[in-house]
């Protein structure tokens, strides 16, 4: 008797889940290619949700095997995040963020590389890159928070959840480019950085509806091959970045507070609540508002 209950609730479980990611693709009709991504059947979309053991940036994805589905687990994929978390608390606010002045980009066929925005005004850069731990507070928090960030995102590491991210762009983040498989770059031929760079940027513009015009070098690995690839992917700068935030804990390249024009990285990874939070309050230690990457670059 106890098999084939299981074994209909588990049969229900699924029938639910792949009704309710139709029903998501359903209600975008005008949103064209999720479809060539294969859809993932419901125990890889339960995957996604579930925390990865790797360190995102340190190493490239695997295809690591599904977790075992639960009923939770498809729910919170499948369908909203859970709402009712209130990090009110913990959130600085802000004073709103000045008008950009827009840098000067170099002449030339390199695209320009920055690790801090040359500007007086009063902001910093919350960059979120990968892909790979897909936390369902992320959404929550950002709203919340009402900053934008901008996320670069890897190929791999969110081709079984692309929607996950349509989500977050929903919200206000902007999603730009950091190649397909996350090797380093550096020391590679044109052709290969060129296709990591190029189809990246290609495949999210087909996700999102809006073709990336910023890159972010697989940690931080660039030469000049990489900026003359980027540029002729359409790439009108590439970044580094002045700090990092993992475990709750900012770490500085210089000194101990965050820089007028700071770009500040961050990844998708457990933590995610902390290490947001963590950035927000070393921007507003500093005196330093959030502002949009993608306003400062023409
Ligand atoms: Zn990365």
């Amino acid at each position: 008797m106890l098999i084939p209950r299981l074994r209909a609730r588990r049969i229900a479980a699924a029938v639910l889940a792949v009704a309710t990611l139709a029903g998501c693709a359903a209600s975008k009709p005008d949103h064209p290619k999720w479809t060539d991504t294969a859809a993932p059947p419901p125990a890889v979309a339960s995957s996604a949700v579930a925390a990865s053991p790797a360190s995102s940036e340190a190493a490239p994805p695997s295809a690591s095997p599904a977790a075992k589905p639960s009923k939770t687990q498809a729910t919170t994929t499948a369908a909203a995040p859970p709402a009712g978390v209130n990090y009110g608390d913990r959130l600085p606010k802000f004073d709103r963020a000045p008008k950009a002045d827009k840098v000067h980009l170099p002449e030339g066929n390199l695209a320009a590389y920055y690790s801090r925005i040359p500007t007086d005004q009063p902001v910093a850069f919350i960059t979120i890159d990968d892909g790979q731990v897909k936390r369902p507070e992320a959404l929550d928090l950002i709203k919340q928070a009402g900053v934008p960030v901008t996320l670069f995102l890897m190929i791999d590491a969110i081709r079984n959840d692309p929607q996950y991210f349509k989500r977050l762009q929903d919200a206000g983040a902007v999603i730009e480019a950091h190649t397909v498989t996350h090797q380093s770059l550096r020391g590679k031929s044109y052709n290969v950085q060129r296709k990591e760079i190029c189809d990246s940027a290609d495949k999210l513009g087909n996700w999102y509806g809006r073709r990336p015009v910023l890159f972010r070098p697989p940690y931080g690995e660039k030469d000049d091959t990489t900026l003359k690839a980027s540029h002729d992917c359409g790439m009108h700068a590439a970044f580094f970045w002045k700090e990092t935030v993992d475990k709750g804990i900012v770490r500085y390249q210089q000194g101990n507070t965050v820089q007028r024009g700071d770009i500040i990285l961050m990844h998708f990874r457990d933590r995610f609540v902390d290490d947001f939070i963590a950035a927000l309050q070393a921007i507003k230690a500093a005196g330093l508002t959030p502002a949009l990457l993608e306003d400062y670059i023409p």
